[in-house]
């Protein structure tokens, strides 16, 4: 049990960017305002309107990691995120249903990707989601060799790292920009609330009803 286990604050993780602003909306539903910007400001605790809720800033790919060891108690992250991260010791009560985009295979204009299937060829695909793409590629029975990248994965085909990448869509415009074409759909992704297993039941009397207005804002 860490510290701010016992004391009775409350620490809920977020990211900067789109699950922040996306998150907020849901926070005020529950009546918490976050009296601090990160965009603005280099701190990475935020303060809000209840002395005992504080808001930390981490990586997107780093929430579940800091609400699985209790240092967070609670936080939101993408589906994209979960499975590569496995979910141990979390709790996941809510599809917060936002952040919402899929995760795709998707190919050079030119390379078809089709064929290579049927064909049974070795695919080299480039991904920061190696786990998901492992899994979902044996399931359909087709030979990869997993390139792990941590950004930029739509270079990877252009300057033949890789015949495929493995990425999350949300217009496409991305893609387009790169001459990429999407092929094949994997899965619709959203962000998710994630709750610490020990937090929930020694907190539950000041978790749940943070949960249950995120619930009822997230499904409007
Ligand atoms: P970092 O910038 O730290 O590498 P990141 O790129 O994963 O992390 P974000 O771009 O803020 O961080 O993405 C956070 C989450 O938002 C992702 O895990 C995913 O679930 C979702 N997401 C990512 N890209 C999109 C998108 N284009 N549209 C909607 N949701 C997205
Ligand atoms: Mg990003």
């Amino acid at each position: 049990m860490t510290p701010q286990q016992l004391n009775g604050q409350l620490t809920l993780a977020l990211s900067k960017g789109r699950i922040f602003e996306e998150t907020l909306p849901l926070l005020e539903a529950a009546g918490i305002t976050v009296t601090e910007n990160p965009e603005t400001s280099r701190k990475l605790i935020l303060s809000t309107n209840d002395p005992l809720l504080r808001v930390i800033i981490v990586r997107a790919s780093d929430v579940p990691t800091y609400v699985q060891h209790g240092a967070a108690d609670f936080g939101v992250a993408g589906k994209d995120v979960l499975l590569e991260h496995g979910g141990e010791g979390l709790y996941q009560p809510i599809d917060l249903n936002i952040a919402k985009c899929r995760m795709s295979v998707a190919v050079s204009a030119g390379f078809d990707y089709a064929s290579a299937v049927k064909q049974g060829a070795r695919l080299r695909v480039a991904t920061k989601y190696t786990e998901t793409a492992r899994q979902h590629f044996a399931a359909k029975g087709v030979h990869v060799d997993l390139i792990k990248l941590y950004g930029s994965m739509e270079l990877a085909p252009l300057v033949g790292l890789s015949d495929a990448i493995v990425d999350l869509v949300s217009t496409g415009s991305t893609l387009k920009a790169n001459k990429l074409v999407e092929v094949e759909h994997m899965m619709d992704i959203s962000s998710r609330l994630v709750v610490n297993q020990a937090a929930l039941k020694l907190k539950r009397e000041r978790l749940q009803p943070i949960i249950d207005a995120f619930e009822r804002a997230s499904h409007r």
